[in-house]
């Protein structure tokens, strides 16, 4: 992969599509420092120590830590309505994703990260109930 990015190929989009298709493939990672801080993808150098950042497996489930269930969505997701929102912690990083399953949905409960499409043909991260 190249690291000049451009204005027609921005870095967060071009890497967070990169990172859906490893999500999709199951080779799904993160970026850890020696400090242990976790971060998502694109990220050069850890923000909090400023240490360099190597690749690593992202944990194949994650604990919800949070959740909202969207009836009134904005534009691009209605057709997905409803379905929540999930902020869920894998080891060292959290991800933020679309549950359409969310009935007795609970902080705590484990959930695995898949890549999934809207009805536009949208890629969206989805943290379903594992
Ligand atoms: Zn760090």
């Amino acid at each position: 992969m190249s690291d000049d990015f451009t204005p027609e190929n921005p870095a967060p989009d071009g890497e967070y599509d990169a990172w859906l298709d490893a999500v999709d493939a199951g080779d799904g990672y993160h970026l850890v420092c020696d400090e242990g801080h976790g971060w998502l993808p694109p990220r050069r150098v850890c923000p909090r120590c400023g240490g360099d950042l190597r690749e690593e497996p992202l944990p194949d489930s994650g604990a919800v830590a949070t959740f909202t269930v969207v009836h009134v969505p904005t534009p691009s997701f209605a057709a997905e309505a409803p379905y929540a929102t999930v902020v869920a912690d894998f080891g060292g990083v959290r991800l933020t994703g679309v549950a359409r399953q969310f009935e007795d949905l609970a902080v705590g409960d484990s959930v695995a990260p898949a890549v999934g499409e809207r009805e536009d043909g949208e890629r969206l991260l989805l943290l379903e109930r594992a």
